[in-house]
């Protein structure tokens, strides 16, 4: 499905730095927490602007993308849920993938958006990008810098996590 820009947890992101051992005491599981905790952050200060846009245009929407298979979480998202000791959504793997998600209720998601796979918060379909175009400049950028913060925060768990993966010393306890 389109997105709102490239998927920032995909297309061979990669650790640049390779930390020394004695780094990983903060970057390892405390780092992981604390930028797991940044993600849950970021989503929720989005949530109100991303509830304004959707109340605009998902009502009349005859292609809603709330399908099963939008609503299992990813890899990435058991390690998010892992550092916040979180429980995951169930993923229901015998549901067909295209029938409606399990969450979605009359009203919406019953999921708060921070324990929404986050697909369910970075996918922006066309007319959710032409809602977007209709914002206010001023509204517009702050959501787009929004955006942008939490992308990297997003890159920033995964790296974060494939670096404990990566140290022999440090058995990945969020392994996948
Ligand atoms: S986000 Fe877009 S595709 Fe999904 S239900 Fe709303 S309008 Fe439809
Ligand atoms: S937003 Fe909620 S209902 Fe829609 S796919 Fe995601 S988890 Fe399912």
């Amino acid at each position: 499905m389109p997105g709102y820009g490239a998927n920032p947890v995909s297309g061979g992101n990669s650790v640049s730095h390779e930390p020394h051992v004695e780094d990983r005491g903060h970057s390892g599981l405390e780092g992981l927490r604390e930028v797991a905790e940044e993600n849950r952050r970021l989503i929720e200060s989005l949530d109100v602007h991303m509830e304004a846009l959707t109340r605009r245009v998902c009502p009349t929407c005859r292609d809603v993308c709330c399908i099963s298979r939008h609503g299992r979480p990813a890899a990435d998202d058991l390690v998010y849920y892992k550092a916040l000791n979180l429980v995951p959504p169930p993923s229901e793997p015998d549901r067909p993938d295209t029938s409606p998600c399990h969450q979605l209720g009359a009203s919406g998601c019953r999921l708060p958006r921070a324990e929404r796979p986050y697909r369910c918060t970075w996918y922006f379909c066309t007319p959710l990008i032409e809602a977007l175009d209709r914002l206010p400049a001023r509204q517009a950028r702050v959501l787009d810098a929004q955006l942008s913060r939490l992308s990297s925060a997003r890159i920033r768990l995964v790296e974060t996590h494939a670096a404990i993966e990566a140290d022999p010393l440090h058995p990945d306890p969020y392994g996948r």
